[in-house]
């Protein structure tokens, strides 16, 4: 293991805070934190943090889960263009086993589709040149930490010129929804953990829209010593009445955010409104391919518009668990209908679902 990451492990240190934030707490009879990201539900259940401070604290999940908030509309885009343009389709392996309307990629890629699978988006370029006799779409999923690198991808395109590969955004903007959600009143809680690596990305003055909801915030990482420290920081920002952001996690997040990885993303895509699973249509959302590479748009290129989207076929309450107002518990299927091996949702599919890490890590640490 590296060395330098054991420093963020250390025992001694994580007692130090793990009682500093249990004596705060003890004060307070029901505070409630939203951990906004996945990786930090995970991460939050596998140190043994979630059930830690409880009565007095209790952590509330959020939407930070890109593939969860991937919405059905945006898969039966991908499953059109599979079906209708007989094209390839490109995507990180999460999205493969998200059901709609009872079918994911991954029964198409059973039935002979076409469907590759990446760990990097520039990746697209080598399998679109190897398979050339096929067009093939990039589906583009995440939050601002992966757009760079379908940006990458994009200016690879645009530079080699190559005919059979496109792109589609799936793209969500994290200011947008923390909005979202404290406008529809439903950022019920005393306290936010943001996410370190969107941060990294966009740096913690993009998140000030949180301050007109009054809801004190600290930008996090993902070992267990950021993360207590994280909280701590928001204990003591509660405690005290302050409001505002705070940052944590310092060593990789600057206030600006880093230049060259928001000029990639600025250079290609624009932000726009977009559908987010639980949460309908957001303003400014999501992020689209900027007309000026309209060309390199999978939307623009096979004329995708007004695809049918069908009606919920199932019972999950995914849309609920994204935004906090149920724990996975509290949905019926979960553990009886739904489970990593047959999901009803994306919550249950993804490495970052809220669902997931409760049936993995519930088992555990339970
Ligand atoms: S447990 Fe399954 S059905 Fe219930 S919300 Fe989670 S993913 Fe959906």
């Amino acid at each position: 293991m590296n060395k330098s990451f054991d420093l963020f492990k250390d025992r001694e240190l994580a007692k130090k805070l793990f009682s500093h934030i249990k004596s705060k707490v003890s004060h307070f009879s029901n505070l409630k934190i939203m951990e906004f990201c996945g990786t930090h539900t995970h991460n939050i259940f596998q140190y043994g943090f979630r059930y830690a401070f409880q009565p007095n604290l209790k952590f509330i999940a959020g939407p930070g889960c890109p593939v969860c908030v991937t919405s059905d509309n945006e898969l039966a885009e991908a499953f059109w263009l599979l079906e209708k343009r007989g094209v390839g389709v490109i995507t990180y392996g999460d999205l493969l086993k998200v059901p709609y309307n009872g079918k994911s990629l991954f029964d198409y890629r059973s039935e002979g589709f076409s469907i590759e699978i990446v760990y990097s988006a520039i990746d697209a370029l080598s399998i679109a040149k190897k398979k050339s006799d096929k067009e093939w779409v990039f589906l583009g999923v995440g939050f601002e930490t992966t757009i760079p690198a379908t940006s990458a991808l994009l200016d690879l395109v645009v530079r080699t010129g190559i005919k059979n590969l496109s792109v589609i955004s799936f793209h969500k903007n994290t200011k947008s929804i923390i909005s979202a959600l404290g406008s529809l009143g439903e950022l019920r809680v005393d306290g936010i953990l943001l996410p370190g690596h969107v941060s990294a990305v966009v740096g913690w003055q993009y998140f000030n829209d949180i301050n007109a909801f009054g809801i004190p915030s600290v930008v996090v990482g993902f070992e267990p010593l950021d993360i207590l420290y994280g909280i701590k920081e928001l204990i003591d920002m509660i405690e005290k009445g302050e409001r505002g952001i705070k940052c944590a996690y310092k060593r990789a997040v600057q206030e600006e955010g880093n230049r060259k990885m928001l000029d990639s993303i600025n250079k290609f895509f624009d932000v726009t409104d977009c559908n987010w699973r639980g949460l309908g249509n957001i303003k400014n959302g999501g992020f689209e391919i900027k007309p000026e590479y309209s060309i390199y748009n999978a939307r623009k290129r096979y004329k995708i518009e007004n695809i049918e989207v069908l009606s919920k076929q199932n019972q999950c309450l995914c849309g609920d668990v994204l935004i906090g107002k149920i724990e996975p518990i509290e949905c019926p299927s979960f553990d009886v209908l739904c489970n990593p091996d047959a999901p009803l949702g994306p919550c249950m599919v993804s490495h970052e679902g809220t669902c997931l890490a409760y049936y993995k890590w519930s088992r555990i640490n339970g």
